[in-house]
């Protein structure tokens, strides 16, 4: 354990060796990432269950260390938010995805939707609308265009949560809920929030077929979605019988490895676009 000043402690963890010998040097890596040009926005396609079609994607951050290579999100991302770095990055990630929005809008592709995750701490931003806004703006861009995920962890301070949450409704962002069912367990915030989407976490999905409590859970998921005139979209469907299962139970979408991986912008157009 390393101190850090002002009370924080950080952690060093076993499996950061891969990349980074140490949080510290992987902090000074990442303070530099985004004018080193390291970031790559890539995209997951979410397909619609009934009609086989794909409007939507997760935009997922990748980062690309000169000295390091690949380093996942789960490894940088914590770090980001402890640091407070989440802010400009999170900002980069918005204009990056709007930049890309409005490229395939030029391109003709003018019904696409693009999901953003949005850290507990860049939540509590007061001027996350008006990032997203501008971002909107310059890019011409309607905020339909737009999905922002956050984890029920984000939504913990309920009065700074719903006074966001409705500041990015008014603009028109459609809201989702990531990770459902594993964090902040009150539904209370599900009657009085603007929620439009739950995401039933992967960790429910995987053993939907041999696991009967969570298959319990996931169906009782999606009737709680539809009864709350949400849409719901099934996370890490990596099989055949995942996706039977879903369509059985109503679910409107999944994502997941069964569909395609997150993949580069590039592949996106060439794979799923040119349809
Ligand atoms: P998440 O938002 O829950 O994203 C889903 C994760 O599951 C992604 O991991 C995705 O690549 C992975 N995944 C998708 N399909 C499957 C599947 O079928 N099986 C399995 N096993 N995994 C699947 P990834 O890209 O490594 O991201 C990890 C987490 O990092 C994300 O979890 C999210 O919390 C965070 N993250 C990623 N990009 C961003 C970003 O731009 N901003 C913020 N604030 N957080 C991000
Ligand atoms: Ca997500
Ligand atoms: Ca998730
Ligand atoms: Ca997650």
């Amino acid at each position: 354990v390393k101190e850090k000043g002002k009370g924080h402690f950080r952690f060093y963890r076993s499996d950061m060796k891969d990349a980074f010998p140490n949080y510290i040097l992987m902090e000074a890596h990442l303070r530099k990432a985004i004018e080193m040009n390291e970031f790559v926005m890539h995209y997951q396609p979410q397909v619609n269950l009934k009609t086989g079609k794909i409007k939507t994607f997760e935009a997922l951050l990748r980062w690309q260390n000169r000295k390091f290579g690949n380093v996942p999100p789960s490894q940088f991302i914590p770090l980001a938010e402890e640091t407070g770095l989440i802010i400009p990055i999170g900002e980069w990630v918005i204009h990056s995805v709007c930049s890309q929005l409005a490229d395939w809008r030029n391109k003709g592709y003018k019904d696409i939707r693009v999901a953003i995750n949005i850290s507990p701490k860049q939540f509590l931003q007061t001027n996350l609308p008006e990032i997203i806004q501008k971002a909107l703006f310059m890019n011409q861009l309607p905020a339909s265009a737009l999905e922002i995920e956050i984890t029920e962890g984000a939504m913990e301070d309920t009065i700074a949560a719903l006074s966001m949450l409705h500041r990015l409704k008014k603009i028109g962002i459609i809201i989702s809920v990531d990770d459902f069912g594993t964090g902040y367990s009150s539904l209370n915030y599900l009657k009085r929030f603007p929620i439009d989407i739950l995401k039933i976490d992967q960790s429910f999905v995987r053993e939907i077929q041999v696991n009967e409590k969570d298959a319990a859970i996931t169906k009782t998921i999606i009737h709680l979605a539809h009864n709350l005139g949400m849409e719901v979209i099934a996370e890490g469907v990596e099989e055949e019988d995942q996706v039977q299962f879903l369509v059985s139970a109503q679910c409107q979408k999944a994502q997941g490895y069964y569909f395609s991986r997150p993949v580069s912008a590039k592949e996106i157009e060439q794979k799923v676009l040119y349809i």
